[in-house]
């Protein structure tokens, strides 16, 4: 399947849907097309149907919890739905917990992908090869670590650090054989690290402002000077729709944000935007601070942190005409201002077992402040 010319009422099978892109991901589908959505997704910690709230009566949405590793529920959702198209989102997707228990990610993100391949595969047989699409959404992570200079291209080496990205690696792998082992038609795209909304604040940026907000300290990892390169998680959704609606079967797109930072440098603006926006005097909280910035810590680095990540991003502009919309200035204090209207849908995550704890130091007396 190359681009579909008139791309109306497909049916695509989303997994992961409850996570943070595949729900921004399903709003974009059901506000923005005319597509039918099937959702499924385990509700792991990570996974929360209030993101989906204001799509979840639609017609054309529908929801079904279950495993990707369940091979009965999967293929049974082959048979009764016949997608048109899937897009594989779900993964264990935090690199820190992958470090304290990487067995989950080898489960979920190994051996569920071959699960959805497989019976992708039986369902695209029974279609006597007619179009379909497996679209496997990966990271730029299973490419390693970059010099200062050098950009991830789609013919980087594989190169993986941590449990999580050698696990995305191995499903890559994986998409990659069914395609020249059985001809099933996939894409697979690597995609730089997102920010905003409704995002599980496990993650950097959603961290910080909860805990800026809490005058808690603000963990920055080892010096501060790792490099990520930053996408709007909506820019991301609408590159993923159109690789799906006009790329090229057998092939690899990188998606990014053309904004690299190091994380010192996000904390700081972070902080600063909520100086402008949070009246520091009236909190009744546990420290008086005069700036947010007061507030950042040190911390011992992850194990194996790699230092700069940084996406090419020629490949998906000139073919599919593609770039961010979100500048890293805008989005980023339209993702605060979110995060400060939408303190209840952060709390509703910190009533479950997560209470914005250090994840993933290898003994417990690493965890101690290196300022
Ligand atoms: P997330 O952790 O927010 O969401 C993952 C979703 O998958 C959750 O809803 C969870 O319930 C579901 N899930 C987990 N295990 C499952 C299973 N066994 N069966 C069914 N559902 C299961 O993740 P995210 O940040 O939205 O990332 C989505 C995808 O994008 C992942 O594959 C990730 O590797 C990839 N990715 C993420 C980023 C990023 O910056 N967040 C960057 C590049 C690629």
């Amino acid at each position: 399947m190359n681009a579909n010319n008139i791309f109306l009422e497909k049916k695509i099978m989303i997994t992961g849907g409850a996570g943070f892109i595949g729900s921004t991901l399903i709003n974009y589908l059901i506000n923005e097309t005319d597509n039918f959505v099937l959702n499924l997704d385990k509700l792991t910690y990570a996974g929360n149907l209030k993101s989906l709230e204001s799509i979840s009566e639609s017609s054309r949405y529908r929801f079904v919890k279950g495993d990707i590793c369940d091979k009965s529920i999967v293929s049974e959702l082959f048979i009764d739905f016949k997608p048109d198209i899937v897009m594989h989102l779900a993964a264990e997707s935090h690199v820190d917990r992958s470090i304290d228990g990487p067995i989950n990610f080898i489960k979920t993100n190994i051996l569920g992908t071959a699960v959805m391949l497989e019976c992708a595969r039986e369902y695209w047989n029974t279609l006597q090869k007619k179009n379909f699409l497996f679209h496997h959404i990966s990271t730029d992570e299973v490419y390693g670590s970059l010099n200062e200079t050098d950009l991830f291209t789609e013919q980087s080496n594989y190169d993986p650090s941590s449990p999580y990205s050698a696990s995305k690696a191995s499903s890559d792998h994986l998409v990659r054989a069914w395609y020249r082992t059985y001809g099933l038609p996939i894409i697979i795209t690597n995609c730089s690290n997102n920010y905003g909304p409704y995002q599980f604040p496990e993650k950097l940026i959603p961290l910080i402002i909860l805990n800026a907000l809490d005058h808690k300290p603000l963990p920055v990892y080892g010096s501060g000077q790792n490099i990520r390169d930053w996408l709007h998680v909506e820019d991301h959704a609408r590159a993923l729709y159109k690789v799906v609606s006009e790329g090229k079967v057998g092939e690899m797109y990188n998606i990014g944000g053309n904004t690299e930072k190091t994380n010192i440098d996000v904390v700081l603006t972070i902080c600063k935007i909520l100086d402008e926006l949070v009246d520091l005097k009236s909190k009744d909280l546990n420290k008086i601070i005069h700036s947010h910035k007061d507030l950042i810590t040190y911390v011992t680095d992850r194990p194996g942190h790699d230092l700069r990540y940084a996406i090419d991003t020629s490949k998906i502009k000139k073919e599919l005409n593609w770039t961010p919309k979100h500048s890293f200035d805008s989005g980023i204090r339209d993702t605060i201002e979110w995060y400060l209207k939408n303190l209840n849908w952060c709390k509703n995550i910190q009533e479950s077992n997560y209470q914005r704890e250090r994840l993933g130091l290898l003994s417990e007396k690493d965890n101690k402040e290196i300022v």
